[in-house]
């Protein structure tokens, strides 16, 4: 006689999100939550006191935690399309960026501010190619992508309008863009105030994913260096045999 055995029933909440993201969790778990439990606990019981703040964009490929090998807790970071800071407008309306700000300088004394703009920016491009087409539609109120893009105007009146070659452009927009998006951390009093004492520093930089280069803005001439230029060369050096 086979024993009637009901099925097992499936475990809750494994179902309501894709399968990757459940087995990536079981490995966080079983793997460095594992492995970390006092660093993980102390987090929980200290609280967060990252040091550095990053204004990143969205796109998927940019991660700050990853390009600068950071763990939980080490860094506050914002990210929006195309890393963009708005000037401080104290106003109705809602400020993701300046409350993160807010939050970051004001609640947790950020020392360091970075803005990272990075290459192939999707956000960037789809302005550049606005741009480049006198026969484009004024934007329209749902357009949020393309009002938000609309920061990075005096950034595009600085350079000109778009040009062949368009990567080159794309390229230049994004690098005034993040200065711009320094100069737009300043029109905050409070940042201001607090830079010009010396509590906090500005920062801007610029990743490209094809290359891991990363240029970094440099205050003194508002142009951009390669950082560790040697550790680079190195590590896509071909191995020796
Ligand atoms: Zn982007």
């Amino acid at each position: 006689m086979t024993e009637n055995i009901p099925p097992l029933p499936a475990e809750p909440g494994r179902t309501l999100l894709p399968p990757h993201l459940v087995s990536g969790y079981e490995s966080f778990l079983t793997g460095r939550f594992k492995s970390e439990r006092d660093h993980y606990r102390h987090l929980a019981e200290a609280g967060q006191k990252p040091r550095v703040m990053i204004i990143g964009c969205c796109d998927s490929r940019v991660s700050p935690e990853v390009i600068f090998d950071v763990d939980h807790g080490e860094i506050f970071v914002v990210r929006n399309v195309a890393a963009l800071v708005p000037p401080y407008r104290p106003d109705n309306d809602l400020h993701g960026t300046s409350a993160a700000l807010e939050f970051g300088i004001m609640g947790l004394r950020i020392e360091h501010l970075v803005v990272m703009g990075h290459a192939r920016c999707g956000g960037i491009k789809n302005f550049a190619q606005v741009d480049a087409d006198p026969y484009q539609r004024p934007l329209s109120s749902g357009d949020f992508i393309g009002k938000w893009m609309s920061l990075i105007e005096p950034a595009a009146a600085r350079i000109g309008h778009a040009r062949e070659p368009m990567a080159n452009y794309v390229e230049e927009l994004a690098l005034a863009s993040i200065v711009q998006s320094v100069a737009n951390l300043r029109t905050f009093p409070w940042i201001k105030t607090l830079e010009e004492r010396g509590f906090v520093k500005l920062h801007g930089a610029y990743f490209d994913i094809s290359n891991a280069v990363l240029q970094i803005l440099d205050p003194a001439t508002d142009r951009f260096v390669p950082l560790s230029p040697q550790v680079h060369a190195e590590a896509f050096e071909e191995p020796r045999f």
